[in-house]
């Protein structure tokens, strides 16, 4: 016999702590649709993001690097799997709701725009008098309007829940149906499962970058083991446990141990703050004035120090800074070309009206890939706009 939702839920009662979020007492989708059958709700919006186009686009979006300028380097799509695996992890350690964090782990970047943080700027930028472009709130727009997929409804219908950890610090959405329960007493806070994606987002891409960064050769272990104290820790740590290594396998071990660290202090510190505010609910977690998911103030301080590094020495380096402004310079193109010419984007804007004509640009910009907007450009500007990059020389040997 198949294994019911109801045998599900009753499993996740038995195994959640009292502070977890239980899909049982989910505040429901928008839209009124029969439960799933065999997974719980949130298992249902995990399946339903995967499945959007939204998401499948995020492998040909930068994370960092141009997307398809290096094959070991990390797109917007092993981003997003990466910050879903850590979350789940850390969920599964307090004994929360893995599905739940999971599933705003996977839709976390899916309004990113393309070319990174600087296409993000330029959309930000184009679209300063029609109320701006930010990613998370990009994000909630694709889940809650822009797929278009199902016959009932608009967006992907998901529940309440996984719109809040979307939302991140801007108001939450409004609840589906009648006035909030308990809305005398102010929510300050989201879920559990919405702090944890949010922080496992931090320690994959700190992790991440940095070791994309020595992959690319803009980083050198030498120096982030003298100016980087996690880097140092993590490195000994290698050492001391598996004495020499070869350069590969001793790069991929020490991110993985600063990877280790981070969420050993997350889940030790948070696990602490839980017990000392006596936090026994859900409602007691909404009503915290600041968030109980979190680093210990050694870890916080040295992720600071890491931040910073990574801005001075990655971040705005030429090899990655320039050639992703070039590249987003042909989203500005692309957007004052489609405004004049609305002609060529008819099932965009055709019936739209010439007010909401921008933020209907800037969905169809925010959504397209990195090379979707070069092809375009070159379609119809007929412009290089970004002279084909060459791949970073891999560091490694290929094919391993
Ligand atoms: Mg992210």
């Amino acid at each position: 016999m198949p294994c019911s939702r109801e045998e599900l839920e009753r499993r996740e009662g038995q195994w959640l702590a009292p502070y977890a979020q239980r899909s049982t007492e989910t505040r429901g989708r928008a839209h009124a649709e029969p439960p799933p059958e065999w997974r719980t709700h949130y298992q249902r919006d995990r399946d339903r993001i995967i499945h959007s186009r939204a998401f499948r686009r995020l492998e040909y979006k930068t994370q960092v690097f141009l997307n398809g300028t290096g094959d070991h380097l990390r797109t917007r799509l092993t981003h997003t799997m990466e910050v879903a695996a850590i979350a789940r992890n850390i969920a599964r350690a307090l004994r929360l709701n893995e599905d739940l964090a999971e599933a705003i782990a996977l839709a976390h970047d899916l309004g990113h725009a393309p070319f990174g943080h600087t296409g993000e700027e330029v959309l930000d930028r184009l679209m300063r008098r029609h109320g701006g472009f930010e990613h998370n709130r990009q994000s909630l727009r694709i889940v809650e309007e822009l797929e278009q997929k199902y016959p009932g409804f608009p967006g992907l219908n998901l529940t309440w829940e996984v719109r809040e950890g979307l939302a991140k610090h801007r108001p939450k959405p409004p609840p589906p149906g009648s006035p909030r329960a308990g809305a005398q007493t102010p929510e300050r806070q989201p879920s559990l499962e919405a702090q944890v994606a949010d922080l496992a987002d931090e320690i994959a891409y700190y992790s991440h970058d940095l070791d994309d960064g020595l992959e690319a050769g803009l980083l050198t272990e030498a120096r982030l083991e003298r100016e980087v104290r996690l880097w140092r820790r993590s490195a000994r740590q290698v050492r001391e446990q598996h004495g020499a290594l070869p350069d590969e396998c001793r790069r991929f071990f020490t991110v993985r141990c600063l990877i280790e660290n981070q969420v050993r202090d997350v889940v030790r510190h948070t696990e602490a703050r839980l017990q000392k505010a006596r936090v026994d609910s859900l409602v007691a977690v909404r009503r915290r004035a600041r968030p109980l998911v979190g680093y210990g103030e050694q870890q916080r301080r040295w992720n600071l120090e890491l931040r910073r590094y990574l801005y001075r020495n990655l971040y705005y380096h030429p090899a990655v800074h320039d050639v992703n402004t070039r590249a987003a310079r042909s989203l500005g193109a692309l957007f004052n070309h489609y405004l004049e010419h609305a002609r060529h984007l008819a099932a965009q804007l055709g019936r739209c009206p010439a007010v909401r004509r921008p933020r209907a640009l800037c969905d169809y910009l925010a959504g397209m890939t990195d090379r979707y907007v070069l092809h375009e450009c070159r379609r119809l500007l007929g412009e290089e706009s970004v002279s084909a990059p060459g791949l970073f020389p891999s560091q490694s040997p290929r094919g391993s």
